[in-house]
C-alpha cells in the first residue's frame, strides 16, 4: 500500500494572489511567505447543513484570534499570526496545513457525548486529546494517531509537538478563561508547518472553534448558542470580546510538563549488554530468543512559561550530555 494522503487541505495548494473561500474565512496568498486571513460574519453548524450570517461576527473572531493568539505567542507558543491589518483581517504566516484536527477536551459535550453515550458537562480526569481528519466529505471523522502517522497525514515528530503544544495551550487558555469567569470546555487547534519545516498554530482560535460555559453552569458563550438556538450569538461573542479585552497582561502559573527520551543504540552497532542479557534469559528457558539489546530511558518533569526557549535549550543540551550521536539514536515524546 503507498502512504499517500487521500486527504488534501484546499489552502495548500493557493498560487499568490489565489483565494480560497472557507465557510467562515477567506485565505489569500500574499507571497511565498505569508497570507491574508479574513474573518465572515457567516455562520455554519452541522457540516454546513444549518447556515446564517451574523453583522459583527467576523469582526469579533478576528479581535478575539488576535488577543489569543498574542497571549500565547507571548507565552512561546509559535503561532500563524503576524499583524493586524484591519477589523477582520491579518496578516498571517504562510503554513501547509497537517489535515487533522487536534481537539482537546476538559469536559464532556458535543460529538464525545454522542460517540460514548455520555451526559453533558462531565469533569474529565485528565484533558483528553482526540483526533479528526479534515474532510467535509468524510464528515471529520475521528483517526487514530497511529493510523493518522501510518496515512502519512502527519509523522510522528509532528503529532508529539502538536500533542504537547495542545495541552499547553490548553493549561494557559484555560487559566485566562478562568479570570473572566468562563470555563473552557474544549477546543479544536490546526497546525502547520513553514518553509523551513517549523510547525505552528495556524486558523483561528474563536468561539466558532471553542466551548465556552459560564463557571460552574452550562450556559453557552459560544457556536452552541447557534447550533442550539440558545440565544443572540452575537451577544455571547460581544461578551467574551468585552471580557477579554478588559484583561491586562495576565500571567498564568506555568504548565508542567513531561519528556520521555528513549535512547537506543543504532541497529548494526554491537550490543555488549544486550549478549548479557539474551544469554541469561536463554538459560530462564526463553530459548526462541534471536536478539535482545539494552537502551536507556529519561523521564524529564519541566516547569515552564516560555516553553520553546525550554525545547530549545533542551535540544542542544540532550545531542551534547545525553547521547552519543555516533552509536546512539534517540526518540522524544512529550506528555502532562
Ligand atoms: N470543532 C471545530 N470545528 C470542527 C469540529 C469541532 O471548531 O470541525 C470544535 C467545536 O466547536 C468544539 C470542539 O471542537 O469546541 C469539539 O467538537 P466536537 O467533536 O464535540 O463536535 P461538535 O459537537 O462540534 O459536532
Amino acid at each position: 500500500m503507498q502512504n499517500t494522503p487521500s486527504v488534501q487541505v484546499p489552502t495548500n495548494n493557493l498560487a499568490q494572489n489565489e483565494e480560497y473561500e472557507g465557510k467562515a474565512k477567506i485565505i489569500r496568498v500574499l507571497d511565498e511567505q505569508t497570507v491574508l486571513v479574513k474573518f465572515k460574519d457567516d455562520l455554519t453548524a452541522f457540516d454546513g447543513v444549518k447556515k446564517a450570517t451574523k453583522k459583527g461576527k467576523g469582526h469579533l473572531n478576528a479581535q478575539i484570534t488576535k488577543i489569543l493568539f498574542s497571549y500565547l505567542q507571548d507565552k512561546g507558543i509559535p503561532t500563524h499570526f503576524l499583524e493586524q491589518l484591519d477589523d477582520t483581517t491579518f496578516r498571517a504566516r504562510k503554513l501547509r496545513m497537517i489535515p487533522v484536527e487536534f481537539v482537546i477536551r476538559n469536559y464532556s459535550a458535543g460529538s464525545f457525548v454522542r460517540r460514548y453515550g455520555l451526559s453533558k458537562g462531565m469533569k474529565l480526569k485528565k484533558p483528553i486529546l482526540e483526533l479528526f481528519v479534515k474532510s467535509d466529505a468524510l464528515h471529520d471523522p475521528l483517526i487514530d494517531p497511529n493510523v493518522a502517522i501510518e496515512l502519512g497525514f502527519l509523522t510522528r515528530d509532528e503529532y508529539e509537538k502538536g500533542k504537547l503544544y495542545s495541552y499547553l495551550i490548553n493549561d494557559f487558555l484555560s487559566q485566562l478563561f478562568d479570570q473572566i469567569g468562563l470555563t473552557l470546555v474544549d477546543f479544536k487547534l490546526e497546525f502547520g508547518i513553514d518553509q523551513e519545516g517549523t510547525l505552528y498554530l495556524g486558523d483561528e482560535l474563536s468561539p466558532d472553534s471553542m466551548r465556552l460555559w459560564k463557571k460552574g453552569t452550562q450556559k453557552s458563550f459560544d457556536k452552541d448558542v447557534f447550533r442550539e438556538d440558545k440565544g443572540e450569538v452575537i451577544e455571547a461573542y460581544e461578551y467574551v470580546y468585552r471580557r477579554l479585552s478588559e484583561i491586562n497582561d495576565f500571567q498564568p502559573s506555568p504548565p508542567e510538563f513531561m519528556i520521555n527520551l528513549s535512547i537506543r543504540l543504532k541497529p548494526g552497532i554491537v550490543d555488549a549488554e544486550g549478549a548479557v542479557v539474551k544469554r541469561a534469559l536463554t538459560r530462564l528457558g526463553l530459548t526462541q530468543l534471536s536478539e535482545a539489546r539494552v537502551g536507556k530511558l529519561i523521564d524529564l518533569k519541566l516547569s515552564a512559561t516560555n516553553v520553546l526557549k525550554s525545547l530549545e535549550t533542551f535540544a542542544v543540551g540532550r545531542t551534547e550530555f545525553l547521547i552519543n550521536p555516533l552509536i546512539e539514536k534517540s526518540e522524544i515524546s512529550f506528555d502532562v
